[in-house]
This record gives structure tokens, sequence and C-alpha cells, in this order.
């Protein structure tokens, strides 16, 4: 529930920020035709519709922000239609305004209107470009234009619509991105604490496994279970638990190295899996984790709560063929031996060969 409002958000100002650029954007190269056809042109009906696109843009950014996404896209894509029609018949087709049509089409499939206002937004669109085309080559336009301003209309209308087109695709290469991210997050990742979840956990532990045998190191699995986690729930509440396995969550990644891995590997156990040269090297490196955790105390609203945790650290040396499920069994009866040896404990052995 959480991640999907999330999503929703992102998602929203996502659209948010991309309709106002698009918004922002006509404002800024309106206002500079309207000034052309004021003052060098002086064809005022073009300028007066031009200032009226300039109006609308503005409406549609503050629509925009009240979120109303469908009104807001509705009034501005008319508008940028409109204005495209009154200057193919001010001054033809010559000025390529007609490829506005092509690319409000798209603009339309970017709405959230419904699929039918979508369909009949496109026909509509579609059914302007072809009328245009018409209405151009029976009347001849009222303003002509000299070579200059021919040229120079058109290839500000063809570049204004290659850059609608490619920013239109961006957006749409950049939302799908991100939800691919999010629902790769989902699947690797253990929604509570960021770490791995127990099945990212397992594919690299495999891969470890093999790359060790190939490169001749030594490697450590440690397995951590918080003690009576069931009083921390009991007492303070299972809000207070989740906190809590989030703070500790926090802590293991930051024991860990980034060739290392924490991984979640079930309710409050967790897993370290790392490079190790020895023994001795794993059993300090867990020692060092149960001491952190035993001399910190945890916030949770103003409330200061004290945990341990037991340890079973297994080192593997580069010589020993062990295989993944094993040394994780061998792992997990050394931390029973610290659970039952009274907790707040590490427990440490090796397997040599
Ligand atoms: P021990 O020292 O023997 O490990 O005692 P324990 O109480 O920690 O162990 P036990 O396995 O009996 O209980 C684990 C508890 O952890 C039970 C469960 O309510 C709690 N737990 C597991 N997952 C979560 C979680 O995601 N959030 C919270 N708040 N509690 C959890
Ligand atoms: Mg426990
Ligand atoms: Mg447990």
């Amino acid at each position: 529930m959480e991640s999907s409002k999330l999503k929703e958000t992102y998602e929203k100002q996502q659209y948010q920020n991309q309709a106002n650029l698009v918004y922002v954007n006509t404002i800024i190269i309106g206002a500079i035709l309207v000034f052309i056809y004021f003052f060098v042109l002086q064809t005022y009906r073009v300028a007066f519709a031009n200032v009226l696109l300039l109006a609308v843009s503005y409406m549609s950014i503050k629509l925009n922000r009240k979120e109303q996404y469908a009104l807001s896209s509705l009034i501005f894509i008319t508008m940028v239609a409109f204005t495209a029609f009154l200057q193919i018949h001010e001054f033809g087709l010559r000025t390529g305004f007609q490829y506005f049509y092509l690319n409000l089409s798209g603009l339309v499939m970017f709405t959230n209107w419904k699929p039918w206002q979508k369909a009949a937004g496109t026909i509509l669109l579609v059914s302007i470009f072809i009328l245009s085309f018409r209405m151009s080559y029976q009347v001849s336009p009222p303003v002509e234009l000299n070579y200059f301003w021919v040229f120079f209309l058109h290839s500000v209308n063809i570049l204004l619509n290659v850059a609608g087109v490619a920013n239109s695709a961006n957006y749409y290469i950049t939302i799908t991105k991100k939800a691919h991210q999010t629902l790769t997050d989902l699947a690797m990742k253990d929604y509570l604490t960021g770490l791995m979840n127990r099945t990212s956990f397992d594919h690299f532990l495999l891969e470890l496994c093999e790359s060790r045998v190939k490169k001749g190191h030594g490697m450590s699995i440690l397995l951590l279970d918080l003690d009576h986690f069931k009083r921390i729930n009991d007492t303070y509440g299972h809000l207070c638990g989740d906190e809590l396995l989030r703070q500790f969550g926090k802590i293991l990644q930051e024991q860990t190295r980034k060739e290392d891995c924490a991984a979640r590997y079930g309710g409050e156990e967790f897993v370290i899996v790392s490079k190790s040269d020895s023994l001795m090297e794993t059993s300090l490196f867990a020692e060092s984790i149960r001491k952190r955790v035993h001399d910190m105390q945890f916030n949770y609203k103003g409330q200061m709560i004290s945990v341990t945790l037991s340890i079973g650290a297994l080192f593997i040396s580069p010589q020993a063929a062990t295989h993944r499920q094993e040394a994780l069994e061998l792992a997990d009866q050394l931390l029973y031996r610290a659970k039952s040896g009274g907790r707040n404990k590490v427990i440490s052995d090796q397997l040599a060969s």
C-alpha cells in the first residue's frame, strides 16, 4: 500500500513536471512569435491568437498545480490546434504549422483522458489536419510572406516538433525505466529494511560460492538473530518492532563492504556474507557487530530501547569444497549454540576442507 502510494505520487510529479515543461516552453516561444507578428510582420490576428495561447498555457500551468490534468491538457491542446489552424489559414502550408497536428495527436496519448476521449481528440486533430490541406490548396493565403519569413517559420516549426517528439519519447522512456526499477526493487529487496531479500540473497550466495572456488579466497557466513524479539513486540508494539528492524538493517548495511552482502533472511533473522581470510577475521567481524548492537540504544518515538543479538559465524577456507546449503545449515547450528549458550554471543567455527 505504502509503495503504491509512493509510486502514484512519483508519477503525478513526473507528469506535472513534464506537462509544465511543455506549457512553459510554449509561453517562451509564443512570446517571441507574438513580438515578431506584432512588430515585424504586423499580422495582428495571428499575434492576438498567440497572446491567447500564452494566456491559455498559463492557465494550464495553474490547473496542473490543482491536479486538474484533464482540463489543463484539453484547453492547451485545443488552443494550440486553433492557433496552428489560424496560422495555416493566414500564411499557408509553406510555414509548416500543420506539423503540430501530428505532435498534438501524440500528446493526447499522454493525457489522462478516457480512451474514447483520446480517440475523439485524435480523430478531430487528424480531421483538422486534412481540412487545413484542403483549405490551403483552395484558397490562397491572405498574408504574403517573403522567403526569409517562410524559411524562418518553417524551420522553427520543424525544430519545435522534432523537440516535442523527442521530449515525449524521453518522458516515456524515463517513466518506463523507473517502473522497471520499482518492480526490480520489489522483487529483489526486502520492503522493510531495503536489504536484499532471501531470493536475491540465494542468487548472490550461489555466485559468491562459485567465484570463491575459482579465485581461491575464503569467505564467511554470519547468521544473526535478534534476542527475545517477541518481547520487544509485546512490550512496545509491532510498529516499534518494525522500526527497530529498519534501524538494525541500516547498521548491517553500514557494516558490510560494497562487494559483500547483507540480507534479511526472514523475520528478525539476518545474514551477512563476506570475503574473509581467516576464522579470526570472521570472529572479530561478528564480534564487532554484536558489540555495536549491544552498546547502542534504538530510538523509537523518544523511547530508548536496548536489544542484543546472537550470531553464528562460519568461516569457509579456500580449500573447503562446500555446498551453500550445507554452509547455511552449519551457520544455523552455530547460531543455535549461541542462543542455547545464553544469547548475546558469537559462536564461530570453520570449514577447513
Ligand atoms: P530468540 O532470542 O530465541 O530469538 O527469541 P525471539 O523472540 O526473537 O524468537 P522467535 O523466533 O520466537 O520470535 C521472533 C519474533 O520476531 C516473532 C515475530 O513476531 C517477530 N517478527 C518477525 N518478523 C517481524 C517483522 O517483520 N516485524 C516485527 N515487528 N516483528 C517481527
Ligand atoms: Mg530472535
Ligand atoms: Mg528468529
